[in-house]
């Protein structure tokens, strides 16, 4: 069974984007018997929904203090952080990373961009199939990855298309986990076997926006299934993560 859901959003996620508390996502997790659960709201330049500084302080004292209320339950501290840049910079700068247990990244539309950002975004907005798309995308995943300890990328291949060999083969180098999104697989049974057999290590998270969805995978379990991987591939199933940036303390 599932052991934890590293991706999952809170109030903190502006815009009543995410509509439980850190203790609501945390009280759901332990009722499905999960081990541990980490609290991933979107990053500081996503312009709707992102986590703002101000209330980053809060939310760090949110999940340490559910870490002390729930000790059955190992509770982490990460963002959904945002690629902004064809250059692979993404919106969460050390100071904040360093207070991270579990950095989660992926590709949203709508956040500031920076450093010649504009353009990656648009053209992923205005002409999202274009080889040209395809090609800055890939880019801009395998300069993050090789650049910051990012432990999971959520959704790849959504709102975004990339070279999925690329950025698998540079993941599985860097032990960057490949998640199977519990809202959103934009990948196929073929695209997971090829991913497999470069080594990569999935991880399968709800990306839940409310509590009672914390822990609900049966969609991309379903998908799975389709590929006949093993289980043992998904390394949140009936075993814990090994976190490439292993600053998760169990
Ligand atoms: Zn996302
Ligand atoms: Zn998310």
């Amino acid at each position: 069974m599932l052991s934890g859901d590293y991706h999952t959003h809170t109030t903190y996620s502006r815009m009543n984007h995410g509509k439980g508390s850190v203790d609501d996502n945390v009280r759901a997790a332990l009722a499905l018997g999960l081990k541990e659960i980490a609290l991933t709201d979107h990053g500081l330049r996503h312009m709707t929904y992102g986590m703002t500084k101000k209330a980053f302080p809060r939310f760090l004292a949110d999940v340490a203090a559910a870490r002390e209320k729930y000790p059955d339950i190992n509770v982490y501290a990460g963002l959904e952080a945002n690629f902004i840049s064809p250059n692979g910079v993404i919106d969460v700068d050390p100071d904040v990373t360093d207070k991270l247990d579990v950095l989660v990244c992926g590709y949203h539309k709508i956040v500031r961009p920076k450093f010649g950002g504009t353009a990656f975004l648009l053209r992923n907005l205005v002409t999202k199939n274009s080889r040209k798309a395809l090609v800055k995308n890939t880019d801009a995943y395998l300069r993050a990855i090789e650049n910051y300890e990012i432990d999971i990328l959520s959704h790849p291949n959504t709102s975004c298309r990339i070279d999925l060999k690329e950025v698998g083969g540079l993941a599985a180098k860097y032990g960057t986990y490949i998640e199977l999104n519990g809202k959103r697989v934009s990948m196929t049974a073929d695209d997971l076997i090829m991913l497999a057999s470069l080594g990569c290590k999935f991880v399968m998270d709800s990306d839940a926006h409310s509590p009672d969805r914390v822990g609900d995978v049966s969609y991309p379990l379903e998908i799975w299934k389709t590929s006949g991987l093993p289980m043992s591939l998904i390394h949140n199933w009936d075993r814990l993560p090994d976190f490439r940036s292993g600053k998760v303390k169990r």
